[in-house]
């Protein structure tokens, strides 16, 4: 384990780190409360062992801001003991109420010291699966099972931020929305699974221009999502209308390089997709604007005979 050891008298730490040390864990040192603070949003310990009686700032209060400090990160909640001189009734009430989770004093028995460890290294065992866990089921929940991309839910939460970010900047934003050419008649021709991995191959040529535009400085967090159903929309903060021109066309060229057979896609013979881009000059007003301007272009790209691009003059 790592464990946070919060103690100002240099015989007690000597004692203690010697001790913790030889059951093999890491001791990390603070020698006032308010170091502790710090330290422990620096270094992110298993365990803090935290002495009460300290300059600049008492054991009680750097408990209590080290819980304010795990209310703004989901799922934690580190274990704190409290180091005391006795072993009273009225220093464990005292230990709980200040959001330690238990008490030892300072002359704790080796033996009992090594057992209170070996309880704690198991439930910093447990708590490190459960964060797995859950940044595991945080990933699944915003990404789009089929194709991996951003899902519709993330990207609204993601847009809103991305484009929040460029207006205090007064930065350029740009959007394209794409829609795959005659993907009714490709499910109705080769069948829904292969139209199921058609979608994902798509997805997969959009996501690598997304990377390449990231990668060639014309954007900075750009990123694709899946809108829904055969429709896709691609964010590109930081984008002026040339660039976004330039990248729209990179992806309809790339989905039409992959070659993938569609017979009943008018007469290019593989599947295409057609693409209907907006930007700000510097983003003002609302998202929801540029998403209309885009989708009225998408319509356009689709009036004007698919595999193409069109983008509404910068405003
Ligand atoms: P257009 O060129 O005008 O966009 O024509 P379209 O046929 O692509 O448009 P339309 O909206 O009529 O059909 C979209 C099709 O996309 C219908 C639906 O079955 C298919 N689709 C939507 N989601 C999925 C999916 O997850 N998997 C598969 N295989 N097909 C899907
Ligand atoms: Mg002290
Ligand atoms: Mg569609
Ligand atoms: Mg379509």
């Amino acid at each position: 384990m790592k464990i946070l050891l919060v103690e100002d008298s240099a015989a007690v730490v000597m004692v203690m780190t010697r001790r913790l040390s030889s059951f093999g864990h890491e001791v990390l040192l603070a020698i006032n409360g308010l170091e502790a603070v710090n330290m422990f949003r620096d270094c992110a310990p298993d365990l803090v062992l935290m002495d009460i009686e300290m300059p600049v700032m008492n054991g009680f209060e750097a408990a209590s801001r080290i819980r304010a400090v795990e209310a703004t990160q989901q799922w934690a909640w580190t274990p704190i003991i409290f180091l005391t001189a006795s072993d009273t009734v009225e220093n464990l009430i005292t230990a709980i109420e200040a959001g330690g989770d238990d008490f030892m004093t300072k002359a704790v028995p080796e033996p009992v010291l090594q057992a209170k460890m070996k309880a704690m290294a198991r439930i910093a065992t447990l708590r490190q699966r459960l964060s797995a866990a859950n940044h595991k089921l945080e990933a699944m929940a915003s990404s789009d099972g089929l194709t991996g991309l951003c899902n519709r839910r993330s990207m609204d939460e993601r847009v809103d931020l991305s484009f929040a970010q460029a207006s205090t900047l007064g930065a350029p934003f740009g959007l394209v929305m794409l829609d795959i050419d005659n993907f009714k008649k490709y499910n109705d021709h080769y069948g829904h699974q292969q139209g199921d991995d058609c979608l994902r191959k798509v997805a997969s040529a959009i996501g690598a221009s997304v990377d390449d535009a990231n990668a060639s400085g014309l954007t900075t967090g750009a990123f694709a999502a899946r809108y829904g159903g055969e429709e896709f929309a691609v964010v590109l903060p930081g984008v002026p209308d040339a660039a976004l021109q330039q990248i729209a066309n990179s992806i309809v060229q790339a989905v039409r390089q992959l070659g993938i057979p569609h017979k009943k896609n008018d007469s290019w013979q593989v599947v295409t997709i057609s693409v209907g881009g907006a930007c700000r000059a510097s983003a003002s007003g609302k998202v929801v604007d540029i998403f209309r301007a885009a989708d009225a272009q998408l319509y356009r790209a689709k009036e004007n005979g698919r595999n193409r691009v069109e983008i509404s003059p910068e405003q």
